[in-house]
C-alpha cells in the first residue's frame, strides 16, 4: 500500500512546513477521514484517505475505480442481510466512498467486477444500448460436448425459459473431455448484453449445465491475473481512459 507521513503529504500541498503542520495537528484541525488526527507522522494512503484541514479538503478525489477478483460466497450488492457483499471486501479506508459494484455477478460466478462511485460511468456500461460484450470462462456438462451446433445456436440467438431471444453471442470451445458423463467442456463465451444468469440460461436453452462460471473481460477491462481471489486493485490510467 502506498502511505505516507501525514506531515509530508500536508508539506507537499501547501499546508507550510514540517514543524508548522505539527502545529496544526496539535491543535486539533487535522482530520483524516472525519477523526482527528493526534500524530503528525500518521502513514495515510493520500489516493484513498480523505484529509481535512480546519474543515477544508487538503486532497481529495471524487472517483475511485476499483477492478476486483470476485471470489464464489459473495453476492454484488452494496447490503445483504444474509450474504458477505463485494463491499465487505474492501479496505475499510475506502468506506467513506460510496462504492457499489457495476453490474452483477451471481453468487456463485467468479471474476471480473468493477467497483466504482462514478453512477455516470456505471450508467454507461450497463445502459442495455450500449451492448458492452463481456467473455466468460465456464465448464459445462451435458448429455454431449459443447460443439458446433450450440457456437450456431448462440449466433443465432436461443431462446431463453422467460421466452426472450438474445441477441448474437460468440461462443468459443477450449477443450472437451468424452470420457466420462455428463461430458464436460471448457468454453469461451462472449455476451453483448447482461439478462438475469444469462450465461446459465443459454446453456440450458441448449440442454446443458454450467457448473463453473468466471467473468474474463467487461468492455475494454481484462481481469488482472496477478489478482487472486478476493483481491483487488485501482485501475490503471490507461484502463480508466478506455471505459470512458
Ligand atoms: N451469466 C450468469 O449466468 N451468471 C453471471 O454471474 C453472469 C453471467
Amino acid at each position: 500500500k502506498k502511505t505516507q507521513r501525514l506531515d509530508k503529504i500536508l508539506a507537499h500541498t501547501g499546508f507550510g512546513t514540517r514543524s508548522e503542520i505539527k502545529n496544526l495537528v496539535k491543535r486539533g484541525i487535522v482530520e483524516v477521514n472525519g477523526k482527528i488526527a493526534k500524530d503528525s507522522g500518521l502513514q495515510v494512503n493520500p489516493e484513498i484517505d480523505r484529509i481535512t484541514v480546519d474543515g477544508e479538503s487538503a486532497l481529495f478525489r471524487e472517483f475511485v475505480y476499483l477492478m476486483l477478483n470476485k471470489p464464489q460466497g459473495v453476492v454484488s450488492a452494496t447490503e445483504d442481510t444474509r450474504d458477505r457483499t463485494v463491499l465487505d471486501l474492501l479496505d475499510e479506508s475506502y468506506g467513506h466512498f460510496d462504492m457499489f459494484p457495476v453490474g452483477r455477478l451471481d453468487k456463485d460466478t467468479e471474476g471480473l467486477l468493477l467497483l466504482s462511485n462514478d453512477g455516470k460511468l456505471a450508467h454507461n456500461l450497463l445502459s442495455p444500448k450500449k451492448h458492452v460484450p463481456k467473455t466468460y470462462f465456464a465448464i459445462v456438462e451435458g448429455p454431449e460436448a459443447v460443439g458446433d451446433g450450440d457456437a450456431a445456436a448462440f449466433r443465432q440467438g436461443v431462446t431463453l425459459d422467460d421466452g426472450y431471444v438474445t441477441m448474437p453471442a460468440e461462443l468459443k470451445v477450449l477443450k472437451t473431455e468424452e470420457t466420462n458423463t455428463p461430458v464436460r467442456s471448457e468454453i469461451e463465451l462472449t455476451i453483448m448484453e447482461g439478462k438475469f444468469h444469462q450465461v446459465k440460461r443459454m446453456f440450458q436453452a441448449v440442454g446443458k449445465k454450467v457448473v463453473f462460471l468466471k467473468r474474463l473481460t467487461m468492455g475494454p477491462l481484462t481481469l488482472d491475473p496477478g489478482l487472486t481471489a478476493g483481491q483487488y486493485r485501482e485501475l490503471t490510467e490507461t484502463e480508466l481512459e478506455a471505459l470512458k
